[in-house]
């Protein structure tokens, strides 16, 4: 790929700028590159269990001070294509105190007790109880349009385990109703209009750099956007030769990149 073309960064972060609450000592050097070369760069996260401001404070906090549009997050992604598609619509939300207050920032017609929803949503939910499962698989059971936020099925925690992600709270309540929902945020196409749209710049001017190819390499796939696969996280080179889904090019971290501006 030609690196004089590309006008901005859209970085994955863990596992790309960070492991856990540890960022990689070659991360304020590639940013810095970024903005000296007068290109620009921003952060997407697919987890839906935080707020955009919990992530603005986790960046600053590790010395990267954002504009707010430079954090993009799955739920906004959602946000948009309710606000755009389905204007009005009554919405229950299964997801935590922070995702809900991430609808209510924006407006969104979210159901009080005892009303119908037109649509049902799911988030990274790691407030779930028995009582909001039953609720959800209810209105799904019965023919609510249903959303999910983010695919994944594990979110990466402390020390290397996992735990389980929006996707899998997709499987339990497929096994319960028969119904698995259609998901916005990476590797999805709303994932990648949301980008193009933010960014302001074409397609094949961006470059999505990650550590997932099913998720940040695959947003990218059959579309001009340039995706760059680091091998600082989750995927090995074995993965690569593996899956159907290939990266513009693999780089062992950051750090090349930085050499290549
Ligand atoms: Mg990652």
């Amino acid at each position: 790929m030609d690196f004089k073309k590309i006008k901005c960064f859209v970085l994955d972060m863990d596992g790309t700028i960070y492991l856990g609450n540890e960022l990689f000592d070659f991360t304020l050097p590639f940013l810095q590159k970024v903005t000296d070369t007068g290109r620009k760069y921003y952060f997407f996260t697919n987890n839906s269990s935080k707020s955009q401001a919990a992530y603005i404070e986790k960046l600053a906090r590790l010395g990267i001070n954002i504009e707010p549009e430079q954090m993009m997050i799955s739920s906004h992604v959602m946000i948009k294509f309710l606000q755009e598609n389905h204007p009005g619509k009554k919405l229950l939300v299964m997801g935590t105190d922070s995702l809900l207050a991430e609808f209510r920032r924006f407006d969104m017609p979210l159901i009080s007790e005892g009303e119908t929803p037109d649509i049902v949503i799911i988030g990274f939910d790691t407030q779930l109880t028995y009582e909001k499962l039953c609720k959800t698989c209810d209105y799904v059971r019965h023919g609510a349009i249903y959303y999910g936020i983010n695919p994944d099925w594990n979110c990466p925690v402390e020390g290397g385990e996992f735990i389980p992600d929006c996707g899998s709270m997709a499987k339990l309540i497929e096994a319960s109703t028969g119904r698995f929902p259609e998901f916005f945020g990476k590797p999805s196409r709303h994932t990648l209009d949301y980008i193009i749209k933010t960014t302001g710049v074409k397609p094949e001017e961006i470059a999505i750099v990650g550590d997932r190819l099913y998720t940040d390499i695959a947003v990218a796939a059959n579309s001009d956007v340039n995706s760059i696969l680091v091998l600082s996280g989750e995927s090995t080179l074995e993965d690569v030769e593996k899956s159907p889904v290939k990266p513009t090019i693999v780089l062992p971290s950051l750090a090349s990149i930085t050499e290549l501006l």
